[in-house]
């Protein structure tokens, strides 16, 4: 699943490809793409100017000049592709974006059809404008608007363990499961140390490992953890080579050497150093 790295580079191109153009039509190829919204979808884009791209963790919408938003979550494996007009379809083509001016058309390609797209108003949160389903999800760790004080009080309060902490969208947004593992390995915390046990201090290294490791998978395109995950282009970025623990299992630590364990976690895995990120007495799982 692309994670914020991955969506940010998705949201760089379309900011490139589309902003400042006007939507000419709007093509529904698969009503479950587009939630229900298949009727009118494309009557609210229709002769719309898109202002922008913007993102908050995994969520991309592009303002509208009628101050509504298009929004766009990829899912498992949404790709959002910018074509010239006329190039075949994708055999997963859900949605069709075309604009009044002959440059390409944008496509929503979903083989697994668990993103979408849809239409909505903008609301308040966390000081900016958002789309109002996201709301409640709180500020991405790359966003000015995020609340280092906040975070780290509601985070010590929580009492579960730092991984399912850093997972949860409405403490933290745009941290899933291969940065999480990432991070935690930088700041030498294992997955399950309770939230309750963390100094002040140490979340901020933690918050700064993240800010890191998402930071330089950008500069790299993005992890493709599978082929689907693509820039507007349909290019792979390849962070996944600079990986250290997360899908590498009984490989060497790159910081010390032990072999990386591989531990069940809310059906997926977390993958940690057993010397580096050792096992907390009291954990919580
Ligand atoms: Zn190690």
């Amino acid at each position: 699943m692309p994670e914020l790295p991955e969506v940010e580079v998705v949201r760089h191109g379309l900011d490139v490809w589309v902003s400042g153009r006007t939507i000419e039509s709007a093509e529904v190829l698969h009503p479950r793409a587009v939630r229900r919204q298949e009727g009118v979808l494309p009557d609210q884009l229709k002769g719309r100017r898109v202002e922008s791209a913007d993102r908050r963790g995994k969520y991309l919408w592009l303002p509208l000049d009628d101050g509504a938003a298009l929004m766009a979550h990829l899912g498992m494996s949404g790709q959002m592709l910018m074509l010239p007009k006329g190039a075949p379809d994708e055999k997963h083509l859900r949605v069709r974006v075309t604009f009044a001016d002959d440059g390409p058309e944008m496509r929503f390609v979903d083989q697994r059809t668990f993103g979408h797209l849809m239409v909505t108003p903008l609301g308040i949160s966390g000081g900016r404008t958002v789309p109002e389903p996201i709301v409640h999800i709180a500020p991405d760790p790359l966003e000015e608007a995020f609340d280092e004080k906040a975070f780290t009080a509601a985070l010590k309060k929580r009492q579960t363990g730092i991984k399912r902490a850093i997972l949860d969208q409405s403490l933290i947004s745009g941290v899933g499961n291969i940065y999480a593992d990432e991070a935690l390995w930088r700041a030498k915390l294992h997955w399950a140390r309770a939230t309750e046990t963390l100094t002040a201090p140490k979340i901020s290294e933690l918050l700064a490992a993240a800010r890191a490791v998402m930071t330089e998978a950008l500069g790299q395109g993005g992890t493709s953890f599978d082929s689907l995950y693509v820039n507007v282009n349909g290019e792979s970025g390849y962070f996944d080579r600079s990986l250290s623990v997360y899908g590498r299992r009984d490989e060497p630590c790159p910081r010390c050497g032990t072999p990386i364990r591989r531990d069940a976690f809310m059906n997926r895995s977390s993958y940690s150093c057993p010397t580096c990120q050792p096992r907390p007495r009291n954990g919580r799982w």
